[in-house]
C-alpha cells in the first residue's frame, strides 16, 4: 500500500485521486469445470442401511431394536405403545 493511501475503517483502503476500492482478499482465478467435479467427486450420499424386522416384518436400522414392535434378537425388549 503506497504511504499516500489512508486506510478508511477497517477493510477499505482509500487510493489517492481514485474511488474506494475494498480491501479484501479475492480468488486470483476461477475454478474450472474439472477441479470444481473433482472437490465434488466425494459428495455423494449413500443411503441408509436397513434390515427386515423378523417379529413385524418391517424395514429397521441394523443392531437396533425395532421401533414398530419393540423386539431385538429374538425377544421383546421394549414396551410399544399402541395408538
Ligand atoms: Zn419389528
Amino acid at each position: 500500500m503506497p504511504s499516500l493511501c489512508r486506510r478508511v475503517g477497517s477493510g477499505t483502503v482509500l487510493w489517492p485521486g481514485r474511488r474506494r476500492e475494498p480491501f479484501m482478499p479475492v480468488p486470483k482465478r476461477r475454478t474450472s469445470k474439472a477441479r470444481k467435479g473433482k472437490r465434488r467427486s466425494h459428495h455423494a450420499l449413500t443411503p441408509v442401511q436397513t434390515v427386515v424386522c423378523k417379529q413385524c416384518g418391517r424395514p429397521t436400522l441394523p443392531h437396533s431394536v425395532c421401533s414398530n414392535c419393540g423386539w431385538y434378537r429374538g425377544r421383546q425388549v421394549l414396551e410399544v405403545e399402541e395408538e
